[in-house]
């Protein structure tokens, strides 16, 4: 789930400068017509597809003929994730609506998309919560779910019954890890974030809106809630107590304000890889020779992923047009050496070498997520 404005992950996702990359070194080799909206050229695409790219973090819960087409066309595998939410479009809430729209999306794909599931934490106070939750994930997997994902609510929201928050290492969620770190499936975190839940208000900051709408996340003017340091700790203990449970941590294991500490953690837990999603902005703002540095360093470690959500009311010819850019658009940050806009500044491609690529975009994916191709391959 896209989880806020961010400011800059936004100007990327909403297309803002998509498709006004220029060539710096190369404009001979550039069609002059790079279509609009910054899709693929035909010699990109080849580049592109050749990696059989995937995409380990989408919430695609609409069956769309246009959406399967893009993925055939870009030889896209993607998992799509559940998560239930009290936050958002009330049909967020309902696990077992979430599900059957995921697993539809998967079963129309032609083998493209794996599902990640969930359990329901807002059931967390409810007497048979720990074996409904197992029960109702077996049965998910039963069904073919490769992962479960754990979301922010855990931190940022439930409270148990004493009206504490509960937090990623309760004790009460440890035997549902057990449980899927026993089927071999992969915990997909996406914790305590933004950064800017635990800041003072900045009316100049996109966020701040979201905030009024949502008064229960902005943690900065909750008494006695939990910081980013506890919840993310907490997640930590998860990894600790669990070697044998794969665990990803979303976008850069919402640690992607410092590079640091996410190589602390790469280093300290060999069971933790992160994924990338919605948060290749903040390689753009880093020195680009430190950038490939990290990502050399931790090439085993780093998935592919976007945070692209269709919901049954969008339009989905324009969610597809807009994630083709924004495909198009990352795949040039990191394999070219293009001058590409961002936020009116000029930012040069990594232009990693191929077999650092094709970890980011499908060994890792393979090796964390193991299924998320189908059974065919
Ligand atoms: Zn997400």
């Amino acid at each position: 789930m896209k989880t806020l404005a961010l400011p800059l992950a936004l100007t990327l996702i909403a297309g803002g400068s998509g498709g006004q990359t220029s060539t710096k070194s190369t404009p001979d080799v550039k069609p002059a017509s790079t279509p609009v909206m910054g899709a693929f050229n035909d010699q990109e695409l080849l580049q592109f597809t050749a990696l059989e790219p995937i995409d380990t973090h989408t919430h695609i819960y609409e069956s769309d003929p246009v959406f399967f087409a893009m993925l055939q066309k870009l030889h896209l595998h993607i998992l799509d994730i559940i998560v239930v939410a009290d936050n958002n479009t009330p049909e967020r809430k309902d696990l077992s609506k979430e599900s059957k729209d995921v697993f539809e999306v998967v079963h129309n794909s032609n083998g493209h998309a794996a599902a990640c599931t969930t359990f329901d934490v807002y059931r967390f106070n409810q007497r048979d919560f720990v074996p409904a939750a197992i029960r109702q994930l077996n049965q998910s997997f039963d069904e073919g779910a490769i992962a479960v994902k754990l979301w922010k609510n855990v931190g940022m929201e439930i409270k148990d019954a004493k009206g504490n928050y509960i937090l990623p290492d309760d004790p009460s969620l440890e035997p549902i890890y057990k449980d899927i770190a026993a089927h071999g499936k992969t915990l997909v975190t996406h914790v305590a974030d933004p950064d800017t839940a635990w800041s003072p208000p900045n009316p100049t900051d996109p966020d701040f809106s979201y905030f009024a709408d949502h008064p229960e996340w902005y943690m900065y003017k909750i008494p006695h809630s939990p910081s980013k340091e506890a919840i993310l700790l907490a997640r930590d203990h998860v990894l600790e107590k669990n070697p044998d449970l794969r665990m990803v941590g979303a976008h850069f294991g919402s640690m992607e304000g410092d590079f640091s500490q996410v190589a602390r953690h790469l280093d300290r837990y060999p069971n933790f890889a992160v994924d990338l999603a919605s948060r290749i902005p903040y390689l753009m703002m880093q020195p680009r020779a430190d950038m490939i540095a990290f990502i050399t360093k931790y090439q085993d470690r780093l998935i592919y992923g976007t945070d692209d959500t269709i919901n049954p009311q969008d339009n989905v010819h324009q969610m597809v047009r807009r994630s083709e850019a924004s495909y198009a658009r990352e795949w040039r940050f990191l394999a070219t050496d293009d001058t590409l806009d961002f936020r009116g500044h000029k930012v040069e491609g990594l232009a990693l070498p191929g077999p650092v690529l094709r970890k980011l975009y499908h060994d890792n994916a393979v090796h964390w997520f193991p299924g998320i191709l189908g059974s065919s391959h």
